[in-house]
């Protein structure tokens, strides 16, 4: 075994290649076994490829280079290390499940933050930062490499990590959005996120703009003479977002409230002040998984991005 050690150091020390062009100096045949399978763990060959789908070709990239991108697209540069960390590992996780599941038939994963996750690549990301672009970089790159090939798994299988910006104090359930239950993706609470511009928004529209929107919704609606009226029962998911809402006499899940009136998030309260409609919404995003701002707000707070995505995903298993 030294002996192949040995070589195994000597090859590692001329390149890995060079091994193939020159069998005649391997000693033993029991060696070139162990020789066929060193460049596979020789760093320059150990490299993951991507292939990341934009608007105008597929490109093929380092996985490593991709999710710098994704955390510098994704995260303030100013963030913590560690809620860069934890967000390298959900996009590894998120990135590996879509390729997993086949979702764009000639890529790995798209570019579009809302069909995957947010991607630039380093050339916009260089423009976007200008001179601090290279510090901001090795800082993201160096959540990506301490954090290298960790990905998120449930009872063995790649989970969903799915993020966003923030919940506006707790997040939701995947059953109170997407109406199935998923047990690593729980209502957690998640203090500390108001420094998110997002956190909290009010969003009015004129009356005779509701009732048209409500009008084009598809559902049978009515229209009694008072606009208050017009808004009736509401039920709330544990995460605080709209479950159910009764508007006009017609029943609206949260989603497609959000959906139908362009609102932050399903956490809304609708109410009429003078001629118009007011949403007040708290939170930014679907609300179901890891809050980034949260998990911002748990670093600054000293947790360790293990301990953040263990709170944002139930039960999760880091490895
Ligand atoms: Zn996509």
């Amino acid at each position: 075994m030294k002996l192949i050690a040995a070589f195994c150091a000597a090859v590692i020390a001329l390149g890995g290649t060079a091994i193939l062009s020159a069998p005649e100096a391997m000693p033993k045949t029991e060696n070139y076994i162990l020789i066929i399978e060193q460049p596979q763990s020789a760093p320059q060959d150990a490299e993951e490829m991507i292939r990341v789908k934009t608007d105008s070709a597929v490109l093929e990239m380092p996985e490593e280079e991709y999710l710098t991108c994704v955390v510098l697209s994704e995260c303030l540069p100013s963030f913590a290390i560690e809620t860069m960390k934890a967000q390298a590992v959900a996009a590894r996780t998120f990135s590996a499940k879509t390729a997993q599941s086949g979702k764009h038939e000639d890529a790995d994963v798209c570019a579009d933050f809302a069909c995957c996750q947010a991607y630039r690549s380093k050339a916009e990301l260089s423009e976007r930062f200008g001179s601090d672009f290279e510090a901001y970089w090795e800082k993201a790159l160096s959540a990506v490499r301490a954090t290298k090939g960790e990905k998120l798994y449930y009872n063995g299988a790649l989970i969903d990590a799915v993020y966003y910006s923030c919940s506006g104090g707790r997040s939701e359930a995947a059953v109170a959005v997407w109406g199935s239950d998923v047990p690593y993706l729980q209502s957690v609470e998640s203090p500390g996120e108001e420094d998110c511009s997002k956190f909290e928004s009010v969003i009015s529209m004129p009356i005779a703009a509701f009732r048209e929107k409500l009008s084009q919704s598809g559902k049978t609606v009515k229209f009694s003479l008072f606009p208050q009226d017009w808004i009736g029962n509401t039920v709330r998911s544990e995460g605080g977002g709209i479950q159910t809402i009764t508007l006009a006499g017609a029943e609206f899940t949260g989603t497609e409230v959000r959906k139908l009136f362009a609102l932050p998030s399903t956490n809304a309260r609708i109410s009429v002040q003078g001629g118009e409609i007011v949403f007040d919404t708290l939170g930014y995003g679907h609300r179901v998984g890891m809050s980034q701002y949260g998990a911002e707000a748990m670093a600054n707070a000293g947790s360790n991005y293990r301990e953040i995505l263990q709170h944002y995903y139930s039960g999760v298993e880091i490895r």
